[in-house]
């Protein structure tokens, strides 16, 4: 009897959720594309047939549906694969998952930004494969293809480095915020599973090892490496040795990732244990450093060189451009071009702007830049529901709502003619106030959605309308949900 009613329970829950699948299969589309016009009439169960057009854009394509069929032209394989996730969002199914059709159709589209960025920090809160596999596929769905990895910090190292066994032992810490799973890390060939699954939907992995600051983890495994008195979460710069071990964790970070941008981190790094350290003093005579905030840059500049030589380049966080001890790092800052060069890291480096001017001041200077205000991009900052079950960071200080994420302008403050340096924009997840997927899920949706419109479009904010927005992105939060997504309300 109970399990009679338990069927029927379920397969009127069945019937409700293949009904409302069915009834919301065609998707506004999200990201908008640049170009769209319905021409009217359906196409039903078409083959689709693909070309090479060089005159279209990079990661662009021109997506035809008509009666005769679908045809889709791009001039690389990125191209054709998001014409095939705008078609997805298309597409219309019977309540049996079958006769798929799509509206007639001429779409031409590109992206604004060749970088569109999730960072995703599993240092405080480790998520594992699953959750991290999911992540990318949604990423591809609205057409992101770099996925910031935040692998180590101050609570937890996370990427096996067979030469220091002991980061991924004594680097993690068991009690507390992590949950029981098991090993709480990540090993070569789990790295190597995640960037194949990546490759498959044109994401970039960019792995975030962090240097000289945000260290802890590693200097609970290895205190040797740190300065001899203070806070044990800066590495010593003046032990030859500890330095070398920064450049043997990047050989290994160099030679697993296949992309070209490899982040150390370089953000909040106070010099108080440097100051106070005679190796770190000497090494400054050595090579006439003049003041200790000179260390850092040093550092950079060295790991940066290191790392060319394997054909890459470093990124970091502002601070390594803008955020050298008597310069604001909110933003009030000096003219960088005013410094000595060698208080800056090598032109070549790729600068994460967290806050909007010393984001600009960076273009501005002739860095490339990947801009991710905290107010516009900041998904572990609380989303100002009226009803909000979770925890975040000073939630009442720190905002980043959905109109916030919406109204996102990675132009602001930058001059016209160093518009080409934003090489694009990355929304972040921090997670010391995670606690668990469906928490992480909470954050990131529905402002992912607005995020990727300002990746993929950019449309001059004058001409935005967050009103429309809301309506397409509420049609694709029905879809997350029934998908078991956990997304919070569209809204402000
Ligand atoms: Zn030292």
């Amino acid at each position: 009897m109970v399990k009679t009613f338990e069927y029927k329970v379920y397969a009127a829950c069945a019937a409700v959720l293949a009904l409302t699948l069915s009834a919301m299969a065609s998707m506004p589309l999200l990201p908008k594309p640049a170009e769209c016009r319905f021409t009217g009439g359906t196409c039903r169960n078409a083959a689709v047939k693909t070309a090479i057009d060089k005159s279209i854009p990079p990661q662009g394509y021109a997506l035809s549906v008509a009666p005769g069929g679908i045809t889709i032209k791009s001039s690389d394989e990125a191209g054709a694969f998001y014409a095939r996730m705008t078609l997805r969002q298309l597409e219309t199914k019977d309540a049996k998952g079958k006769n798929v059709s799509y509206p007639n159709c001429e779409i031409k589209d590109a992206p604004a930004f060749k970088w569109r960025g999730m960072m995703l920090d599993e240092a405080r809160h480790f998520f594992g494969k699953a959750v991290v596999r999911e992540l990318l596929e949604r990423m591809a769905q609205y057409k992101l293809n770099v996925f910031h990895w935040h692998l180590t910090d101050n609570q937890n190292w996370r990427i096996e480095i067979p030469e220091f066994p002991e980061l991924t032992k004594r680097g993690i810490w068991r009690e507390g915020r992590c949950e029981s799973e098991s090993p709480l890390y990540y090993t070569e060939k789990d790295i190597k599973e995640i960037l194949e699954f990546a490759k498959a939907r044109h994401i970039t992995v960019v792995p975030e090892i962090d240097f000289p600051g945000h260290l802890g983890a590693a200097l609970r495994a290895y205190p040797q490496f740190a300065c001899g008195a203070g806070k044990k979460n800066i590495l010593c710069l003046g032990n030859p040795e500890a330095v070398a071990f920064a450049e043997k964790v990047l050989d290994r970070v160099c030679g697993l990732f296949p992309g070209e941008v490899i982040h150390i981190g370089g953000d909040e790094c106070p010099v108080m244990n440097w100051e106070k350290c005679p190796k770190c003093k000497a090494l400054m005579a050595r090579e006439d450093i003049g003041a200790v905030k000179g260390l850092q840059p040093w550092l950079t500049r060295r790991l940066a060189a290191h790392i060319k030589t394997k054909g890459k380049r470093i990124s970091g966080w502002e601070e390594i451009a803008v955020g050298l001890g008597k310069l604001d790092k909110r933003g009030e800052s000096e003219n960088l071009a005013s410094l000595p060069e060698e208080y800056l890291p090598p032109k070549s480096s790729l600068v994460m702007g967290y806050h909007t001017k010393p984001a600009a001041l960076a273009a501005n200077t002739g860095f490339d830049v990947v801009s991710c205000p905290t107010w516009h991009c900041y998904f572990d900052y609380q989303q100002k529901l009226p009803e909000d079950p979770h925890r975040y960071h000073r939630p009442d200080i720190r905002w980043c709502p959905l109109e916030s994420v919406y109204n996102f302008d990675p132009y602001e403050g930058v001059n016209p003619q160093a518009r080409g340096r934003i090489a694009g924009v990355e929304c972040c997840s921090w997670t010391e106030k995670t606690r668990n997927v469906t928490e992480l899920e909470w954050k990131i949706w529905p402002r992912t959605l607005a995020f990727a419109e300002v990746a993929w479009r950019n449309e001059e904010p004058p001409k935005r309308d967050f009103k429309e927005f809301c309506e397409r992105a509420a049609a694709h939060r029905r879809r997350l949900l029934a998908e078991h997504v956990n997304c919070a309300p569209v809204g402000r």
